[in-house]
This record gives C-alpha cells, sequence and structure tokens, in this order.
C-alpha cells in the first residue's frame, strides 16, 4: 500500500514521453486534477490506477466537444432540445465556402466600397414572400423585440388577450413587449376577440396593432378572432400598421400554418418569423414587409446588436435557394424532407432497425414540434426495444434520444435518416453490450 508521499511530482509525471506532445499549461492542470484525486484515492485506503493514463484520459475529457451532435429518435422534427431544424447539405456547404476565407460580407464589389450585411438576403426574402424589403436578425425573439422598439417604444400595442402566449424557455410577449419600452393594450378575452375590441383601443398612442400566432396551442369551441383581412382594413383606416409575428416561417403551405405571403397578401404591413423552425434553416429571425417599416429596424441601434453573423446569413441563404424550388426544399430540406416522407417509406425504415436489433415495430405518431402545428399527428413507426436501454443510447457516442413509453424505449423513424439508423443499430448493440459487461 502506497502512501500519498509516493506519488511523483507533477514535473516527473510530465516527463512520460507519452504527454511529450501535450502543450505545458493543459497537462499541467490535468496533472494536478489527477494527484489530487489519487492522494484522496490513496487516504482513503484505494488504490490509484495509472497516472499516466489518468492525465491522458483528463486531456481527453477537456478536449471533448460539450455541444455535439445527437441522432433524434424522438419523432418530434423540431426539437426545441436537440438544435431544432437541422440543416441541408447545400446550406452548410455555404457556411464552410463562406467562413473558410473572406466575404464580401459588408463590402459592395460593384462599388469597391462598403456595403450592407442585410442587402444579401433581402431580394430572395422579397422573392419568396412578396415583401417590398426585409431584415435578418439572431432569431424570431429578436425580430419582435426590434419591430416593437423601432415601431411603438414609448407608445401602445394592442393585442389580443388570446394571443398573450409564452413561447418556450420563458419568452412571453408580454415580457418582450415591456423590454422593447412599448406599452401593451389588451383587448378581448382568451377565446373571444372582435376587431370591434381593437377598434375601441385605438387612440392617439396607438403605434400598431400586434397578431401573434397560436403556434403551440389552439383554442377550440366557443371562439373568435377577427381575419387578417379584417385586421389589416381596421389598421389601415386609422393609419397604424399591423404586425403579424407567425413563429414558424413556413414558405410553402404545411397544414394550417400561416405562409408569410399569405400574411403580406392578408394585409399585413411587417410579419416576423424564424429561419429554424418550418423554414427548416439556422436560428434566425426574418421581418419581412414594407419599405418603411423595415428602413425603421435596420436604422434601429438594437439592430447593430440583434443582427445575424455571416454563417447564420450562408447557412440561411443556403435554406431560402432551395426554397425557390419547392419540389427541391421538400427533398433536401430535412425538415420538411421529414414532414412530408411518405408513411410506408418510415414504416420500412423501423423494420430495417427491428431486424437489425431484433425489436419490434410500433406504429407511432410524430409531431412537428418547435410550437408550429401543435396538433398536427404524422403517422410514424418507431422500433421499440428494453426500456432499460434509453439511459445507456443517450450516453452513448453518438448519443441517441429516444422515448419511453409503457415499458420500452422507442426508436422513431420518422426523424433518422437511413444512414441513421444504421448508427443507432450499432448503438442499441453497444448498449447491451454494456449492459452484460455490468451484470
Ligand atoms: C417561436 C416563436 C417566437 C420566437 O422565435 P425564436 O426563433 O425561437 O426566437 C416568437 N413568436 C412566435 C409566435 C413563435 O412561435
Amino acid at each position: 500500500m502506497r502512501s500519498p508521499r509516493d506519488l511523483p511530482s507533477v514535473d516527473r509525471l510530465l516527463a512520460d514521453e507519452r504527454l511529450a506532445g501535450e502543450p505545458h499549461e493543459l497537462s499541467v492542470a490535468a496533472a494536478r486534477d489527477v494527484l489530487a484525486r489519487a492522494r484522496d484515492e490513496l487516504r482513503s485506503g484505494g488504490e490509484p490506477g495509472p497516472l499516466v493514463d489518468a492525465v491522458l484520459e483528463e486531456l481527453g475529457r477537456v478536449r471533448r466537444p460539450s455541444l455535439r451532435r445527437v441522432l433524434n429518435a424522438t419523432g418530434v422534427l423540431v426539437h426545441t432540445n436537440l438544435g431544432r431544424a437541422p440543416l441541408a447539405t447545400s446550406a452548410l456547404e455555404r457556411v464552410v465556402e463562406v467562413g473558410t476565407g473572406y466575404s464580401n460580407l459588408e463590402y459592395d464589389l460593384e462599388a469597391g466600397a462598403r456595403g450592407s450585411r442585410q442587402d444579401h438576403l433581402a431580394s430572395l426574402l422579397c422573392r419568396l414572400t412578396g415583401a417590398q424589403a426585409a431584415l435578418v436578425v439572431n432569431n424570431n425573439a429578436a425580430a419582435v423585440l426590434l419591430a416593437l422598439a423601432a415601431l411603438a417604444e414609448g407608445r401602445e400595442v394592442v393585442v389580443s388577450r388570446g394571443e398573450l402566449i409564452e413561447i418556450g424557455d420563458g419568452f412571453r410577449i408580454p415580457d418582450v413587449l415591456a423590454r422593447s419600452g412599448a406599452r401593451l393594450v389588451e383587448v378581448g378575452t382568451t377565446n373571444r376577440t372582435r376587431t370591434s375590441d381593437y377598434a375601441r383601443a385605438i387612440g392617439p398612442d396607438t403605434a400598431l396593432l400586434l397578431r401573434v400566432h397560436q403556434s403551440n396551442f389552439r383554442v377550440v369551441g366557443f371562439t373568435e378572432l377577427p381575419t387578417l383581412p379584417e385586421l389589416a382594413e381596421l389598421a389601415r383606416r386609422h393609419e397604424v400598421p399591423l404586425v403579424d409575428d407567425l413563429g414558424s416561417g413556413a414558405l410553402t403551405t404545411l397544414g394550417d400554418e400561416p405562409t408569410p405571403a399569405e400574411s403580406l397578401r392578408g394585409g399585413a404591413d411587417l410579419v416576423t418569423f424564424s429561419g429554424d423552425k418550418l423554414l427548416g434553416g439556422p436560428q434566425a429571425g426574418v421581418a419581412v414587409g414594407r419599405i418603411d417599416l423595415v428602413e425603421r429596424l435596420r436604422r434601429h441601434p438594437l439592430q447593430r446588436a440583434l443582427r445575424a453573423d455571416k454563417l447564420t446569413l450562408a447557412a440561411l441563404e443556403g435554406t431560402l435557394t432551395l426554397a425557390l424550388d419547392p419540389a427541391r426544399a421538400s427533398a433536401e430540406v430535412p425538415v420538411l424532407r421529414m414532414f412530408h416522407e411518405p408513411f410506408a417509406s418510415v414504416h420500412a425504415r423501423a423494420e430495417r432497425l427491428a431486424v437489425l436489433v431484433r425489436g419490434e415495430v410500433e406504429e407511432t405518431v410524430a409531431r412537428v414540434g418547435g410550437g408550429a402545428l401543435p396538433l398536427a399527428e404524422l403517422q410514424s413507426a418507431a422500433c421499440a426495444v428494453e426500456e432499460s436501454l434509453a439511459e445507456s443510447l443517450r450516453l452513448g457516442e453518438p448519443p441517441v434520444v429516444a422515448v419511453v413509453r409503457d415499458g420500452r424505449t422507442l426508436l422513431d423513424c420518422r426523424t433518422l435518416t437511413d444512414v441513421e439508423v444504421e448508427e443507432v443499430a450499432a448503438a442499441v448493440v453497444a448498449a447491451r453490450a454494456r449492459a452484460d459487461d455490468g451484470k
């Protein structure tokens, strides 16, 4: 039995040739940690293992990325906890291309002078939505905040009580409104708001009418909300803008999700939406609409703080370019591909997985998630395996996140690709082997 005094010094430990190529400060810190743990072990009567191996392991742990790829076997397409929308290959290629070297991010190549990062995507967004102008920021929460700050600071914003919603992770419309410096004027009730409610609330201090899409819930039964054209007509009569926060930003019709183009055609003056919900691109927020309003957003000081970076712009441009060709977008934008994939082909994937891991195919219901189409049920299929594997699958490499239900782990195949199914099969085999080792 050794005592703590027998442990080598940091320098002697680091003299081992296996640690020769490691950066000095990092290995000193790792060696100190390993020696401290070894001292504790010896004091409590244990026997520390080989110290150099422990240092190498510690160095590996420090270098292992925390943000990692995971396999989504939950059947939730836009999974808020799992990074929302996976990117299309061609969008990722744009990120690599633009990020690898320099770019014309804020350089006008024709004029040979300073340009604006907001100019690159504007014409694509206008073409796709029919808007006069467009602006991109970091996420849709930022787009809403910027719109309210630029158009309504110190003034009143009229919102239906049925639309004072929470999106998730504490993003609440009344709070964002307060932060923007605007004053909230609530009208109507939770289930019923009429055009006349809005009309009564409009006064000299009214800056705009705000409509918020009920993204992640629906009110059913005795309900009433004015149509967009009705609200637009009211807004026009009182010469105040109508701002429509859509949330998900589907560019083509998906279920009953409104598109930005429909919203603008219906009379909204400014429309905001996310880049990474049903648009299927990177995290981003887009505001499209009347040129004078978008210009006020662009000139507001917060725009500088909320603007998107070049990698986001590159990924969004790549995604929007695909959206110009809806058939191609449905095949290549992952969120859209998963949404449209026929049940039979999802089922075939589940059968293949079941054969590979000796599981059972079970019919499931996949969901859009991410606060979009909350009632949409996508017929799906999963491979069911032992419940006890769920944790081990999560802790494996790559991690697999699945759903535990009725005593089984369900691996939903709507959110897995054909290639990923092979990886999930290998992960199940590895998890079972680990379980056997542990016995
Ligand atoms: C999701 C959502 C937001 C927030 O968008 P992020 O891109 O998550 O910032 C705002 N408004 C509505 C209606 C939404 O659905």
